[in-house]
């Protein structure tokens, strides 16, 4: 039902214009100087149109619409407003409830939620997060609406977001994010979006077109696996907690980077979808390509990070008197705007163990999942705005997992991390290791920064 198309292609049958998601060109206008560190999915409008400002499309004297040579750029605080945020990174707690073993084990709950708070007690601790959804938190369903939902807004308005589910193994990220074959996760936050996406598509047809674009991989030891490549779509039933192996002869799929800092993955299937039926067939196949047999806490899907990433493309066209031209030969002009959301369902945050020949477990001492630990480095340079603003190193190389993130982390980005929790006592080590993580992303101001 999908068609593949390697490469974005183009939108009216013209030559499609280039994706404009340049990060590195400083510009001068007026008073304003644009040398913003990320402007990734800035709206581009060919023939030196107007980009949309929220008060007014292609108005010339709205403040927050500012030229610069031929493209136009929104300036940040109509991405920001557009985007729902005024902060780079949003942290939530999910809290799950407890679920069969730990309740035959005779489990009890040792999360409590301060009423009428975001505020998470466990032991001696407490934390402060943005939201806390589930146990006696808002409800889980206020999650999408609060969170996520804007994210798919300011895609619309050209800016490019990502959506980190963190956890130990069992604390509910899978089912989170939907990306569960298995579970049948049809409430997880990816078939939400594709809902909110596909109605808003169908209510701005008329004056827009749009093309949709689904990926979705695998990154696994710090190699990346494409979870749509046919080969393994074949053989769902894989390896039993083996990499499976790509097509025969495919060389390894890499991450590049333009020159205007635009991150790509060369290799990977890109599958164009026109339809809400089509982009869930491609979440379903991929969660099936990820889905393994084995179940304990070494499996592959548990040390992998899955990342499903839609790209959305809109042609606007858009009369030329409001580019200033008298107009009254009615000729129509065209903006394009390109932004993508990556939805990542991380790898378990257990620090690894593995089962020795006689069935003892032993600690494989120094092994923490290296996206994992760049990813915290990431989100706490980019929450140190003093140490930004001096020209502090962003360390987006230190793995696959942040390498492949970089031009949707930071800038004008939007990131939400949903840290999951299990409110069983047998799991309050790594509860309150998830909760120092997430902590540290949102704290970010007084912490130490790795830079490289
Ligand atoms: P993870 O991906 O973090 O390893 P899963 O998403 O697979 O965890 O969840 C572990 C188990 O807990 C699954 O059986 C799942 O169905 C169940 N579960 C997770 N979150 C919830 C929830 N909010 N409500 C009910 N069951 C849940
Ligand atoms: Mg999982």
């Amino acid at each position: 039902c999908c068609v593949l198309s390697p490469s974005p292609s183009n939108l009216t049958g013209k030559s499609a214009p280039s994706r404009v998601m340049d990060s590195k060109l400083p510009c001068d206008v007026g008073d304003h100087k644009l040398a913003a560190s990320n402007l990734c999915g800035t709206v581009l409008s060919v023939d030196s149109l107007y980009s949309f400002g929220k008060k007014g499309k292609g108005d010339k004297s709205h403040p927050d619409t500012v030229p610069c040579g031929k493209a136009i750029w929104l300036s940040s605080p109509v991405a920001m407003e557009a985007a729902g945020e005024d902060c780079c990174v949003k942290v939530a707690v999910h809290i799950r409830p407890l679920i069969g073993d730990e309740k035959l084990q005779g489990c009890k709950d040792c999360v409590t939620v301060v009423p009428g708070k975001p505020q998470v007690q466990i032991g001696t601790h407490s934390f402060t997060f943005d939201n806390v959804y589930g146990s006696t938190g808002s409800p889980s369903s206020a999650m999408f609406e609060e969170r996520i939902a804007p994210l798919v807004d300011g895609l619309f308005h050209g800016y490019n977001a990502t959506v980190l589910a963190y956890g130990q193994t069992g604390s509910g990220k899978t089912y989170t994010m939907g990306t569960g074959f298995r579970d049948g996760c049809q409430s997880g936050i990816i078939p939400q979006v594709m809902n909110v996406l596909f109605s808003k598509i169908e209510t701005l047809k008329h004056q827009t077109e749009f093309q949709l674009h689904v990926s979705f991989i695998e990154i696994l030891k710090e190699e990346v696996r494409d979870l749509l490549d046919p080969s393994f779509l074949s053989k769902p039933e894989g390896a039993n907690g083996h990499v499976k192996a790509a097509s025969p002869g495919k060389p390894p799929i890499q991450i590049r980077e333009s020159s205007n800092g635009v991150i790509t993955l060369a290799g990977s299937t890109e599958l164009s979808v026109s339809t809400l039926k089509e982009m869930a067939a491609c979440l379903e196949q991929g969660s099936l390509s990820r889905a393994t047999g084995s179940t304990n806490m070494n499996n592959q899907s548990s040390r992998s990070h899955a990342i499903f990433t839609i790209t959305l493309e809109q042609m606007h066209k858009v009369n030329s008197a409001c580019n200033g031209n008298s107009g009254l030969d009615g000729s129509m002009n065209e903006e394009y705007l390109c932004a993508k959301l990556h939805l990542v369902d991380l790898a378990g945050s257990e620090r690894a163990k593995r089962t020795g020949s006689d069935g003892m477990r032993f600690k494989e001492g120094v092994h923490i999942n290296k996206g994992l630990l760049a990813l915290g480095n990431v989100i706490s340079a980019l929450g140190d705005e003093k140490k930004r603003k001096e020209g502090l190193h962003v360390p987006y190389r230190d793995s696959k997992l942040t390498r492949l993130l970089q031009d949707s982390l930071g800038g004008n980005s939007r990131t939400v991390m949903i840290a999951c929790i299990s409110p069983a006592d047998i799991n309050a080590e790594e509860t309150l290791n998830t909760l120092k993580y997430a902590n540290r992303a949102r704290n970010i101001q007084n912490k130490p920064i790795v830079n490289r």
